[in-house]
């Protein structure tokens, strides 16, 4: 079984339309690069090469996938890609996106960033009358929804079925004839539209325009379906005046530092969360060290504050797959080892104040302390960038159940004392909301209001991992 020490992201998506026969495919394998944060199990392209759809898909990160003769033999003027972590179906070859359909209509392919909350639900019935599912994914009902008999043009079909979806969607969707993008009505994950040469691009994530040469357009709004064809852009809403939310931990964890979200640089972001919490948990140190790569903006605003200056105390290794399986305590302890290094010339004699942007079961902090000091760290004094993680996510983050947050279910006097640390803190929800700066958010994963209620199913489900 797979350990919850950090929370995991759903999945990235991409798509290009427009560009140069040779180079469709190049530029989304690009685009998985950047957005490969978001998911690393695997990774697939689609591409339409006059008009005929063809794609590769396969376990593993986009560069292990994608070798420079299946790239080759790729071609398109209009592609879409997918990274992809597993929240809803197990993590197999199957379940890879996006998924590539024939039906009555031609041909079609899905990726799919979010978690459906009636998906299972929505499965019973079509499997009620007559579908035949292929994979263990909630996206395949997307699919199987588009592919009723309906009466109407696409973009009809595209709107009826994206009003039976409930909970997060950011989606690529690609026909022989348009690049289409969608997102749902409470635009819990980010999805934006770029400008590629006399093309388009559509991104989970604006840092993957950077990578491929692209010029920022807009996001795409939540309720709003855009369809990219030879006549330009088309766009349209399949619902409005939804109250907006959009996961806050997207600028607190997930998103790439240098990505925008709203008009926010992620890191800009970051930095105004570790300045609130150096003015609410201020702390006599001598060091300020973050957890890298997540905490580095957070350490960097809170060393800013408290003048307390900002030291590498832990060296990251990029290196470690994801397919490191850790059953045991042992190996979770020897996994953190692995990724991160203590720098014990940095923090021998040290008061140390650590920054990190959440604590899920306590054990990986716990770990790391425990590193610290034997490193001969005088004092750890931990700060967490947002407020304590105490209920799961049911909108495509791999949160543990209730029963494994320790936020959920300890006070914060318990949690120094299991960490082992001499102080904690952690923002406030008002810190939090005045650094990301508004008010539509998600955040039920610290206050519990769910935006979009969820099915019994999928709570079962959570509450078994
Ligand atoms: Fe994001 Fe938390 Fe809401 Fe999930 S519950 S969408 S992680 S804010």
């Amino acid at each position: 079984m797979e350990n919850y020490n950090r929370p995991r992201e759903a999945c990235g998506v991409f798509g290009v339309y427009g560009v140069n026969e040779e180079q469709a495919a190049i530029i989304t394998h690009f685009g998985l690069f950047a957005l490969q944060h978001r998911g690393q199990e695997s990774a697939g392209i689609v591409v339409n090469s006059n008009g005929r759809l063809h794609g590769h898909t396969g376990m593993g990160l986009a560069g292990e996938v994608f070798t420079p003769k299946i790239l080759k033999n790729l071609k398109g003027t209009s592609a879409i890609g997918h990274v992809r972590y597993s929240t809803t179906g197990s993590s197999n070859a199957k379940n890879a996106q996006p998924i590539l359909v024939s039906y009555a209509r031609g041909q079609l392919a899905i990726g799919h960033n979010g978690n459906l909350v009636n998906a299972r639900a929505l499965r019973e019935e079509l499997e009620a009358s007559g579908s035949i599912f292929q994979t263990t994914t909630d996206s395949e009902t997307i699919i199987h929804l588009l592919a009723r008999p309906c009466y109407g043009n696409f973009s009809d079909v595209i709107s009826k079925t994206l009003r039976r979806l409930r909970g997060a969607f950011s989606l690529t969707m690609l026909t022989p004839e348009a690049l289409i993008g969608a997102r749902d009505p409470q635009g819990f994950r980010p999805l934006s539209i770029a400008k590629l040469g006399d093309g388009y691009v559509l991104a989970s994530e604006t840092c993957a325009f950077d990578l491929v040469g692209a010029e920022f357009i807009r996001e795409v709004e939540p309720g709003e379906i855009v369809i990219i064809n030879e006549k330009g852009i088309n766009s349209y809403f399949f619902r409005k005046n939804r109250k907006k939310a959009l996961c806050i931990f997207e600028y607190i964890y997930f998103s790439r530092p240098d990505s925008k979200i709203d008009g926010k640089t992620c890191h800009v972001v970051r930095c105004d969360l570790g300045r609130q919490l150096a003015v609410e948990h201020p702390v006599e140190a001598d060091i300020v060290i973050s957890v890298p790569d997540s905490g580095n903006s957070a350490a960097l605003g809170f060393s800013q504050q408290s003048g307390i200056p900002f030291e590498f105390g832990f060296i990251r290794n990029h290196y470690v797959g994801r397919t490191f399986i850790s059953p045991t305590q042992d190996e979770r302890d020897m996994k953190v080892k692995v990724k991160l290094n203590v720098l014990p010339d940095v923090v021998r004699g040290k008061r140390v104040v650590i920054i990190d942007d959440s604590i899920i079961r306590g054990t990986t902090t716990l770990s790391r302390i425990v590193e610290l000091k034997k490193a001969g760290a005088k004092e750890v004094h931990v700060r967490i960038s947002c407020p304590p993680t105490k209920n799961p996510c049911f909108y495509g983050v791999d949160f543990p159940s209730h029963d494994r947050l320790i936020a959920a279910n300890h006070s914060i006097e318990e949690i120094v004392k299991f960490i082992n640390a001499d102080s904690l803190g952690y923002l406030s929800m008002e810190g939090m909301l005045k650094a990301c700066g508004g008010k539509n958010f998600c955040m039920a994963c610290y206050d519990g209001n769910y935006p979009v209620p969820f099915e019994e199913a999928v709570e079962k489900d959570a509450l078994e991992k």
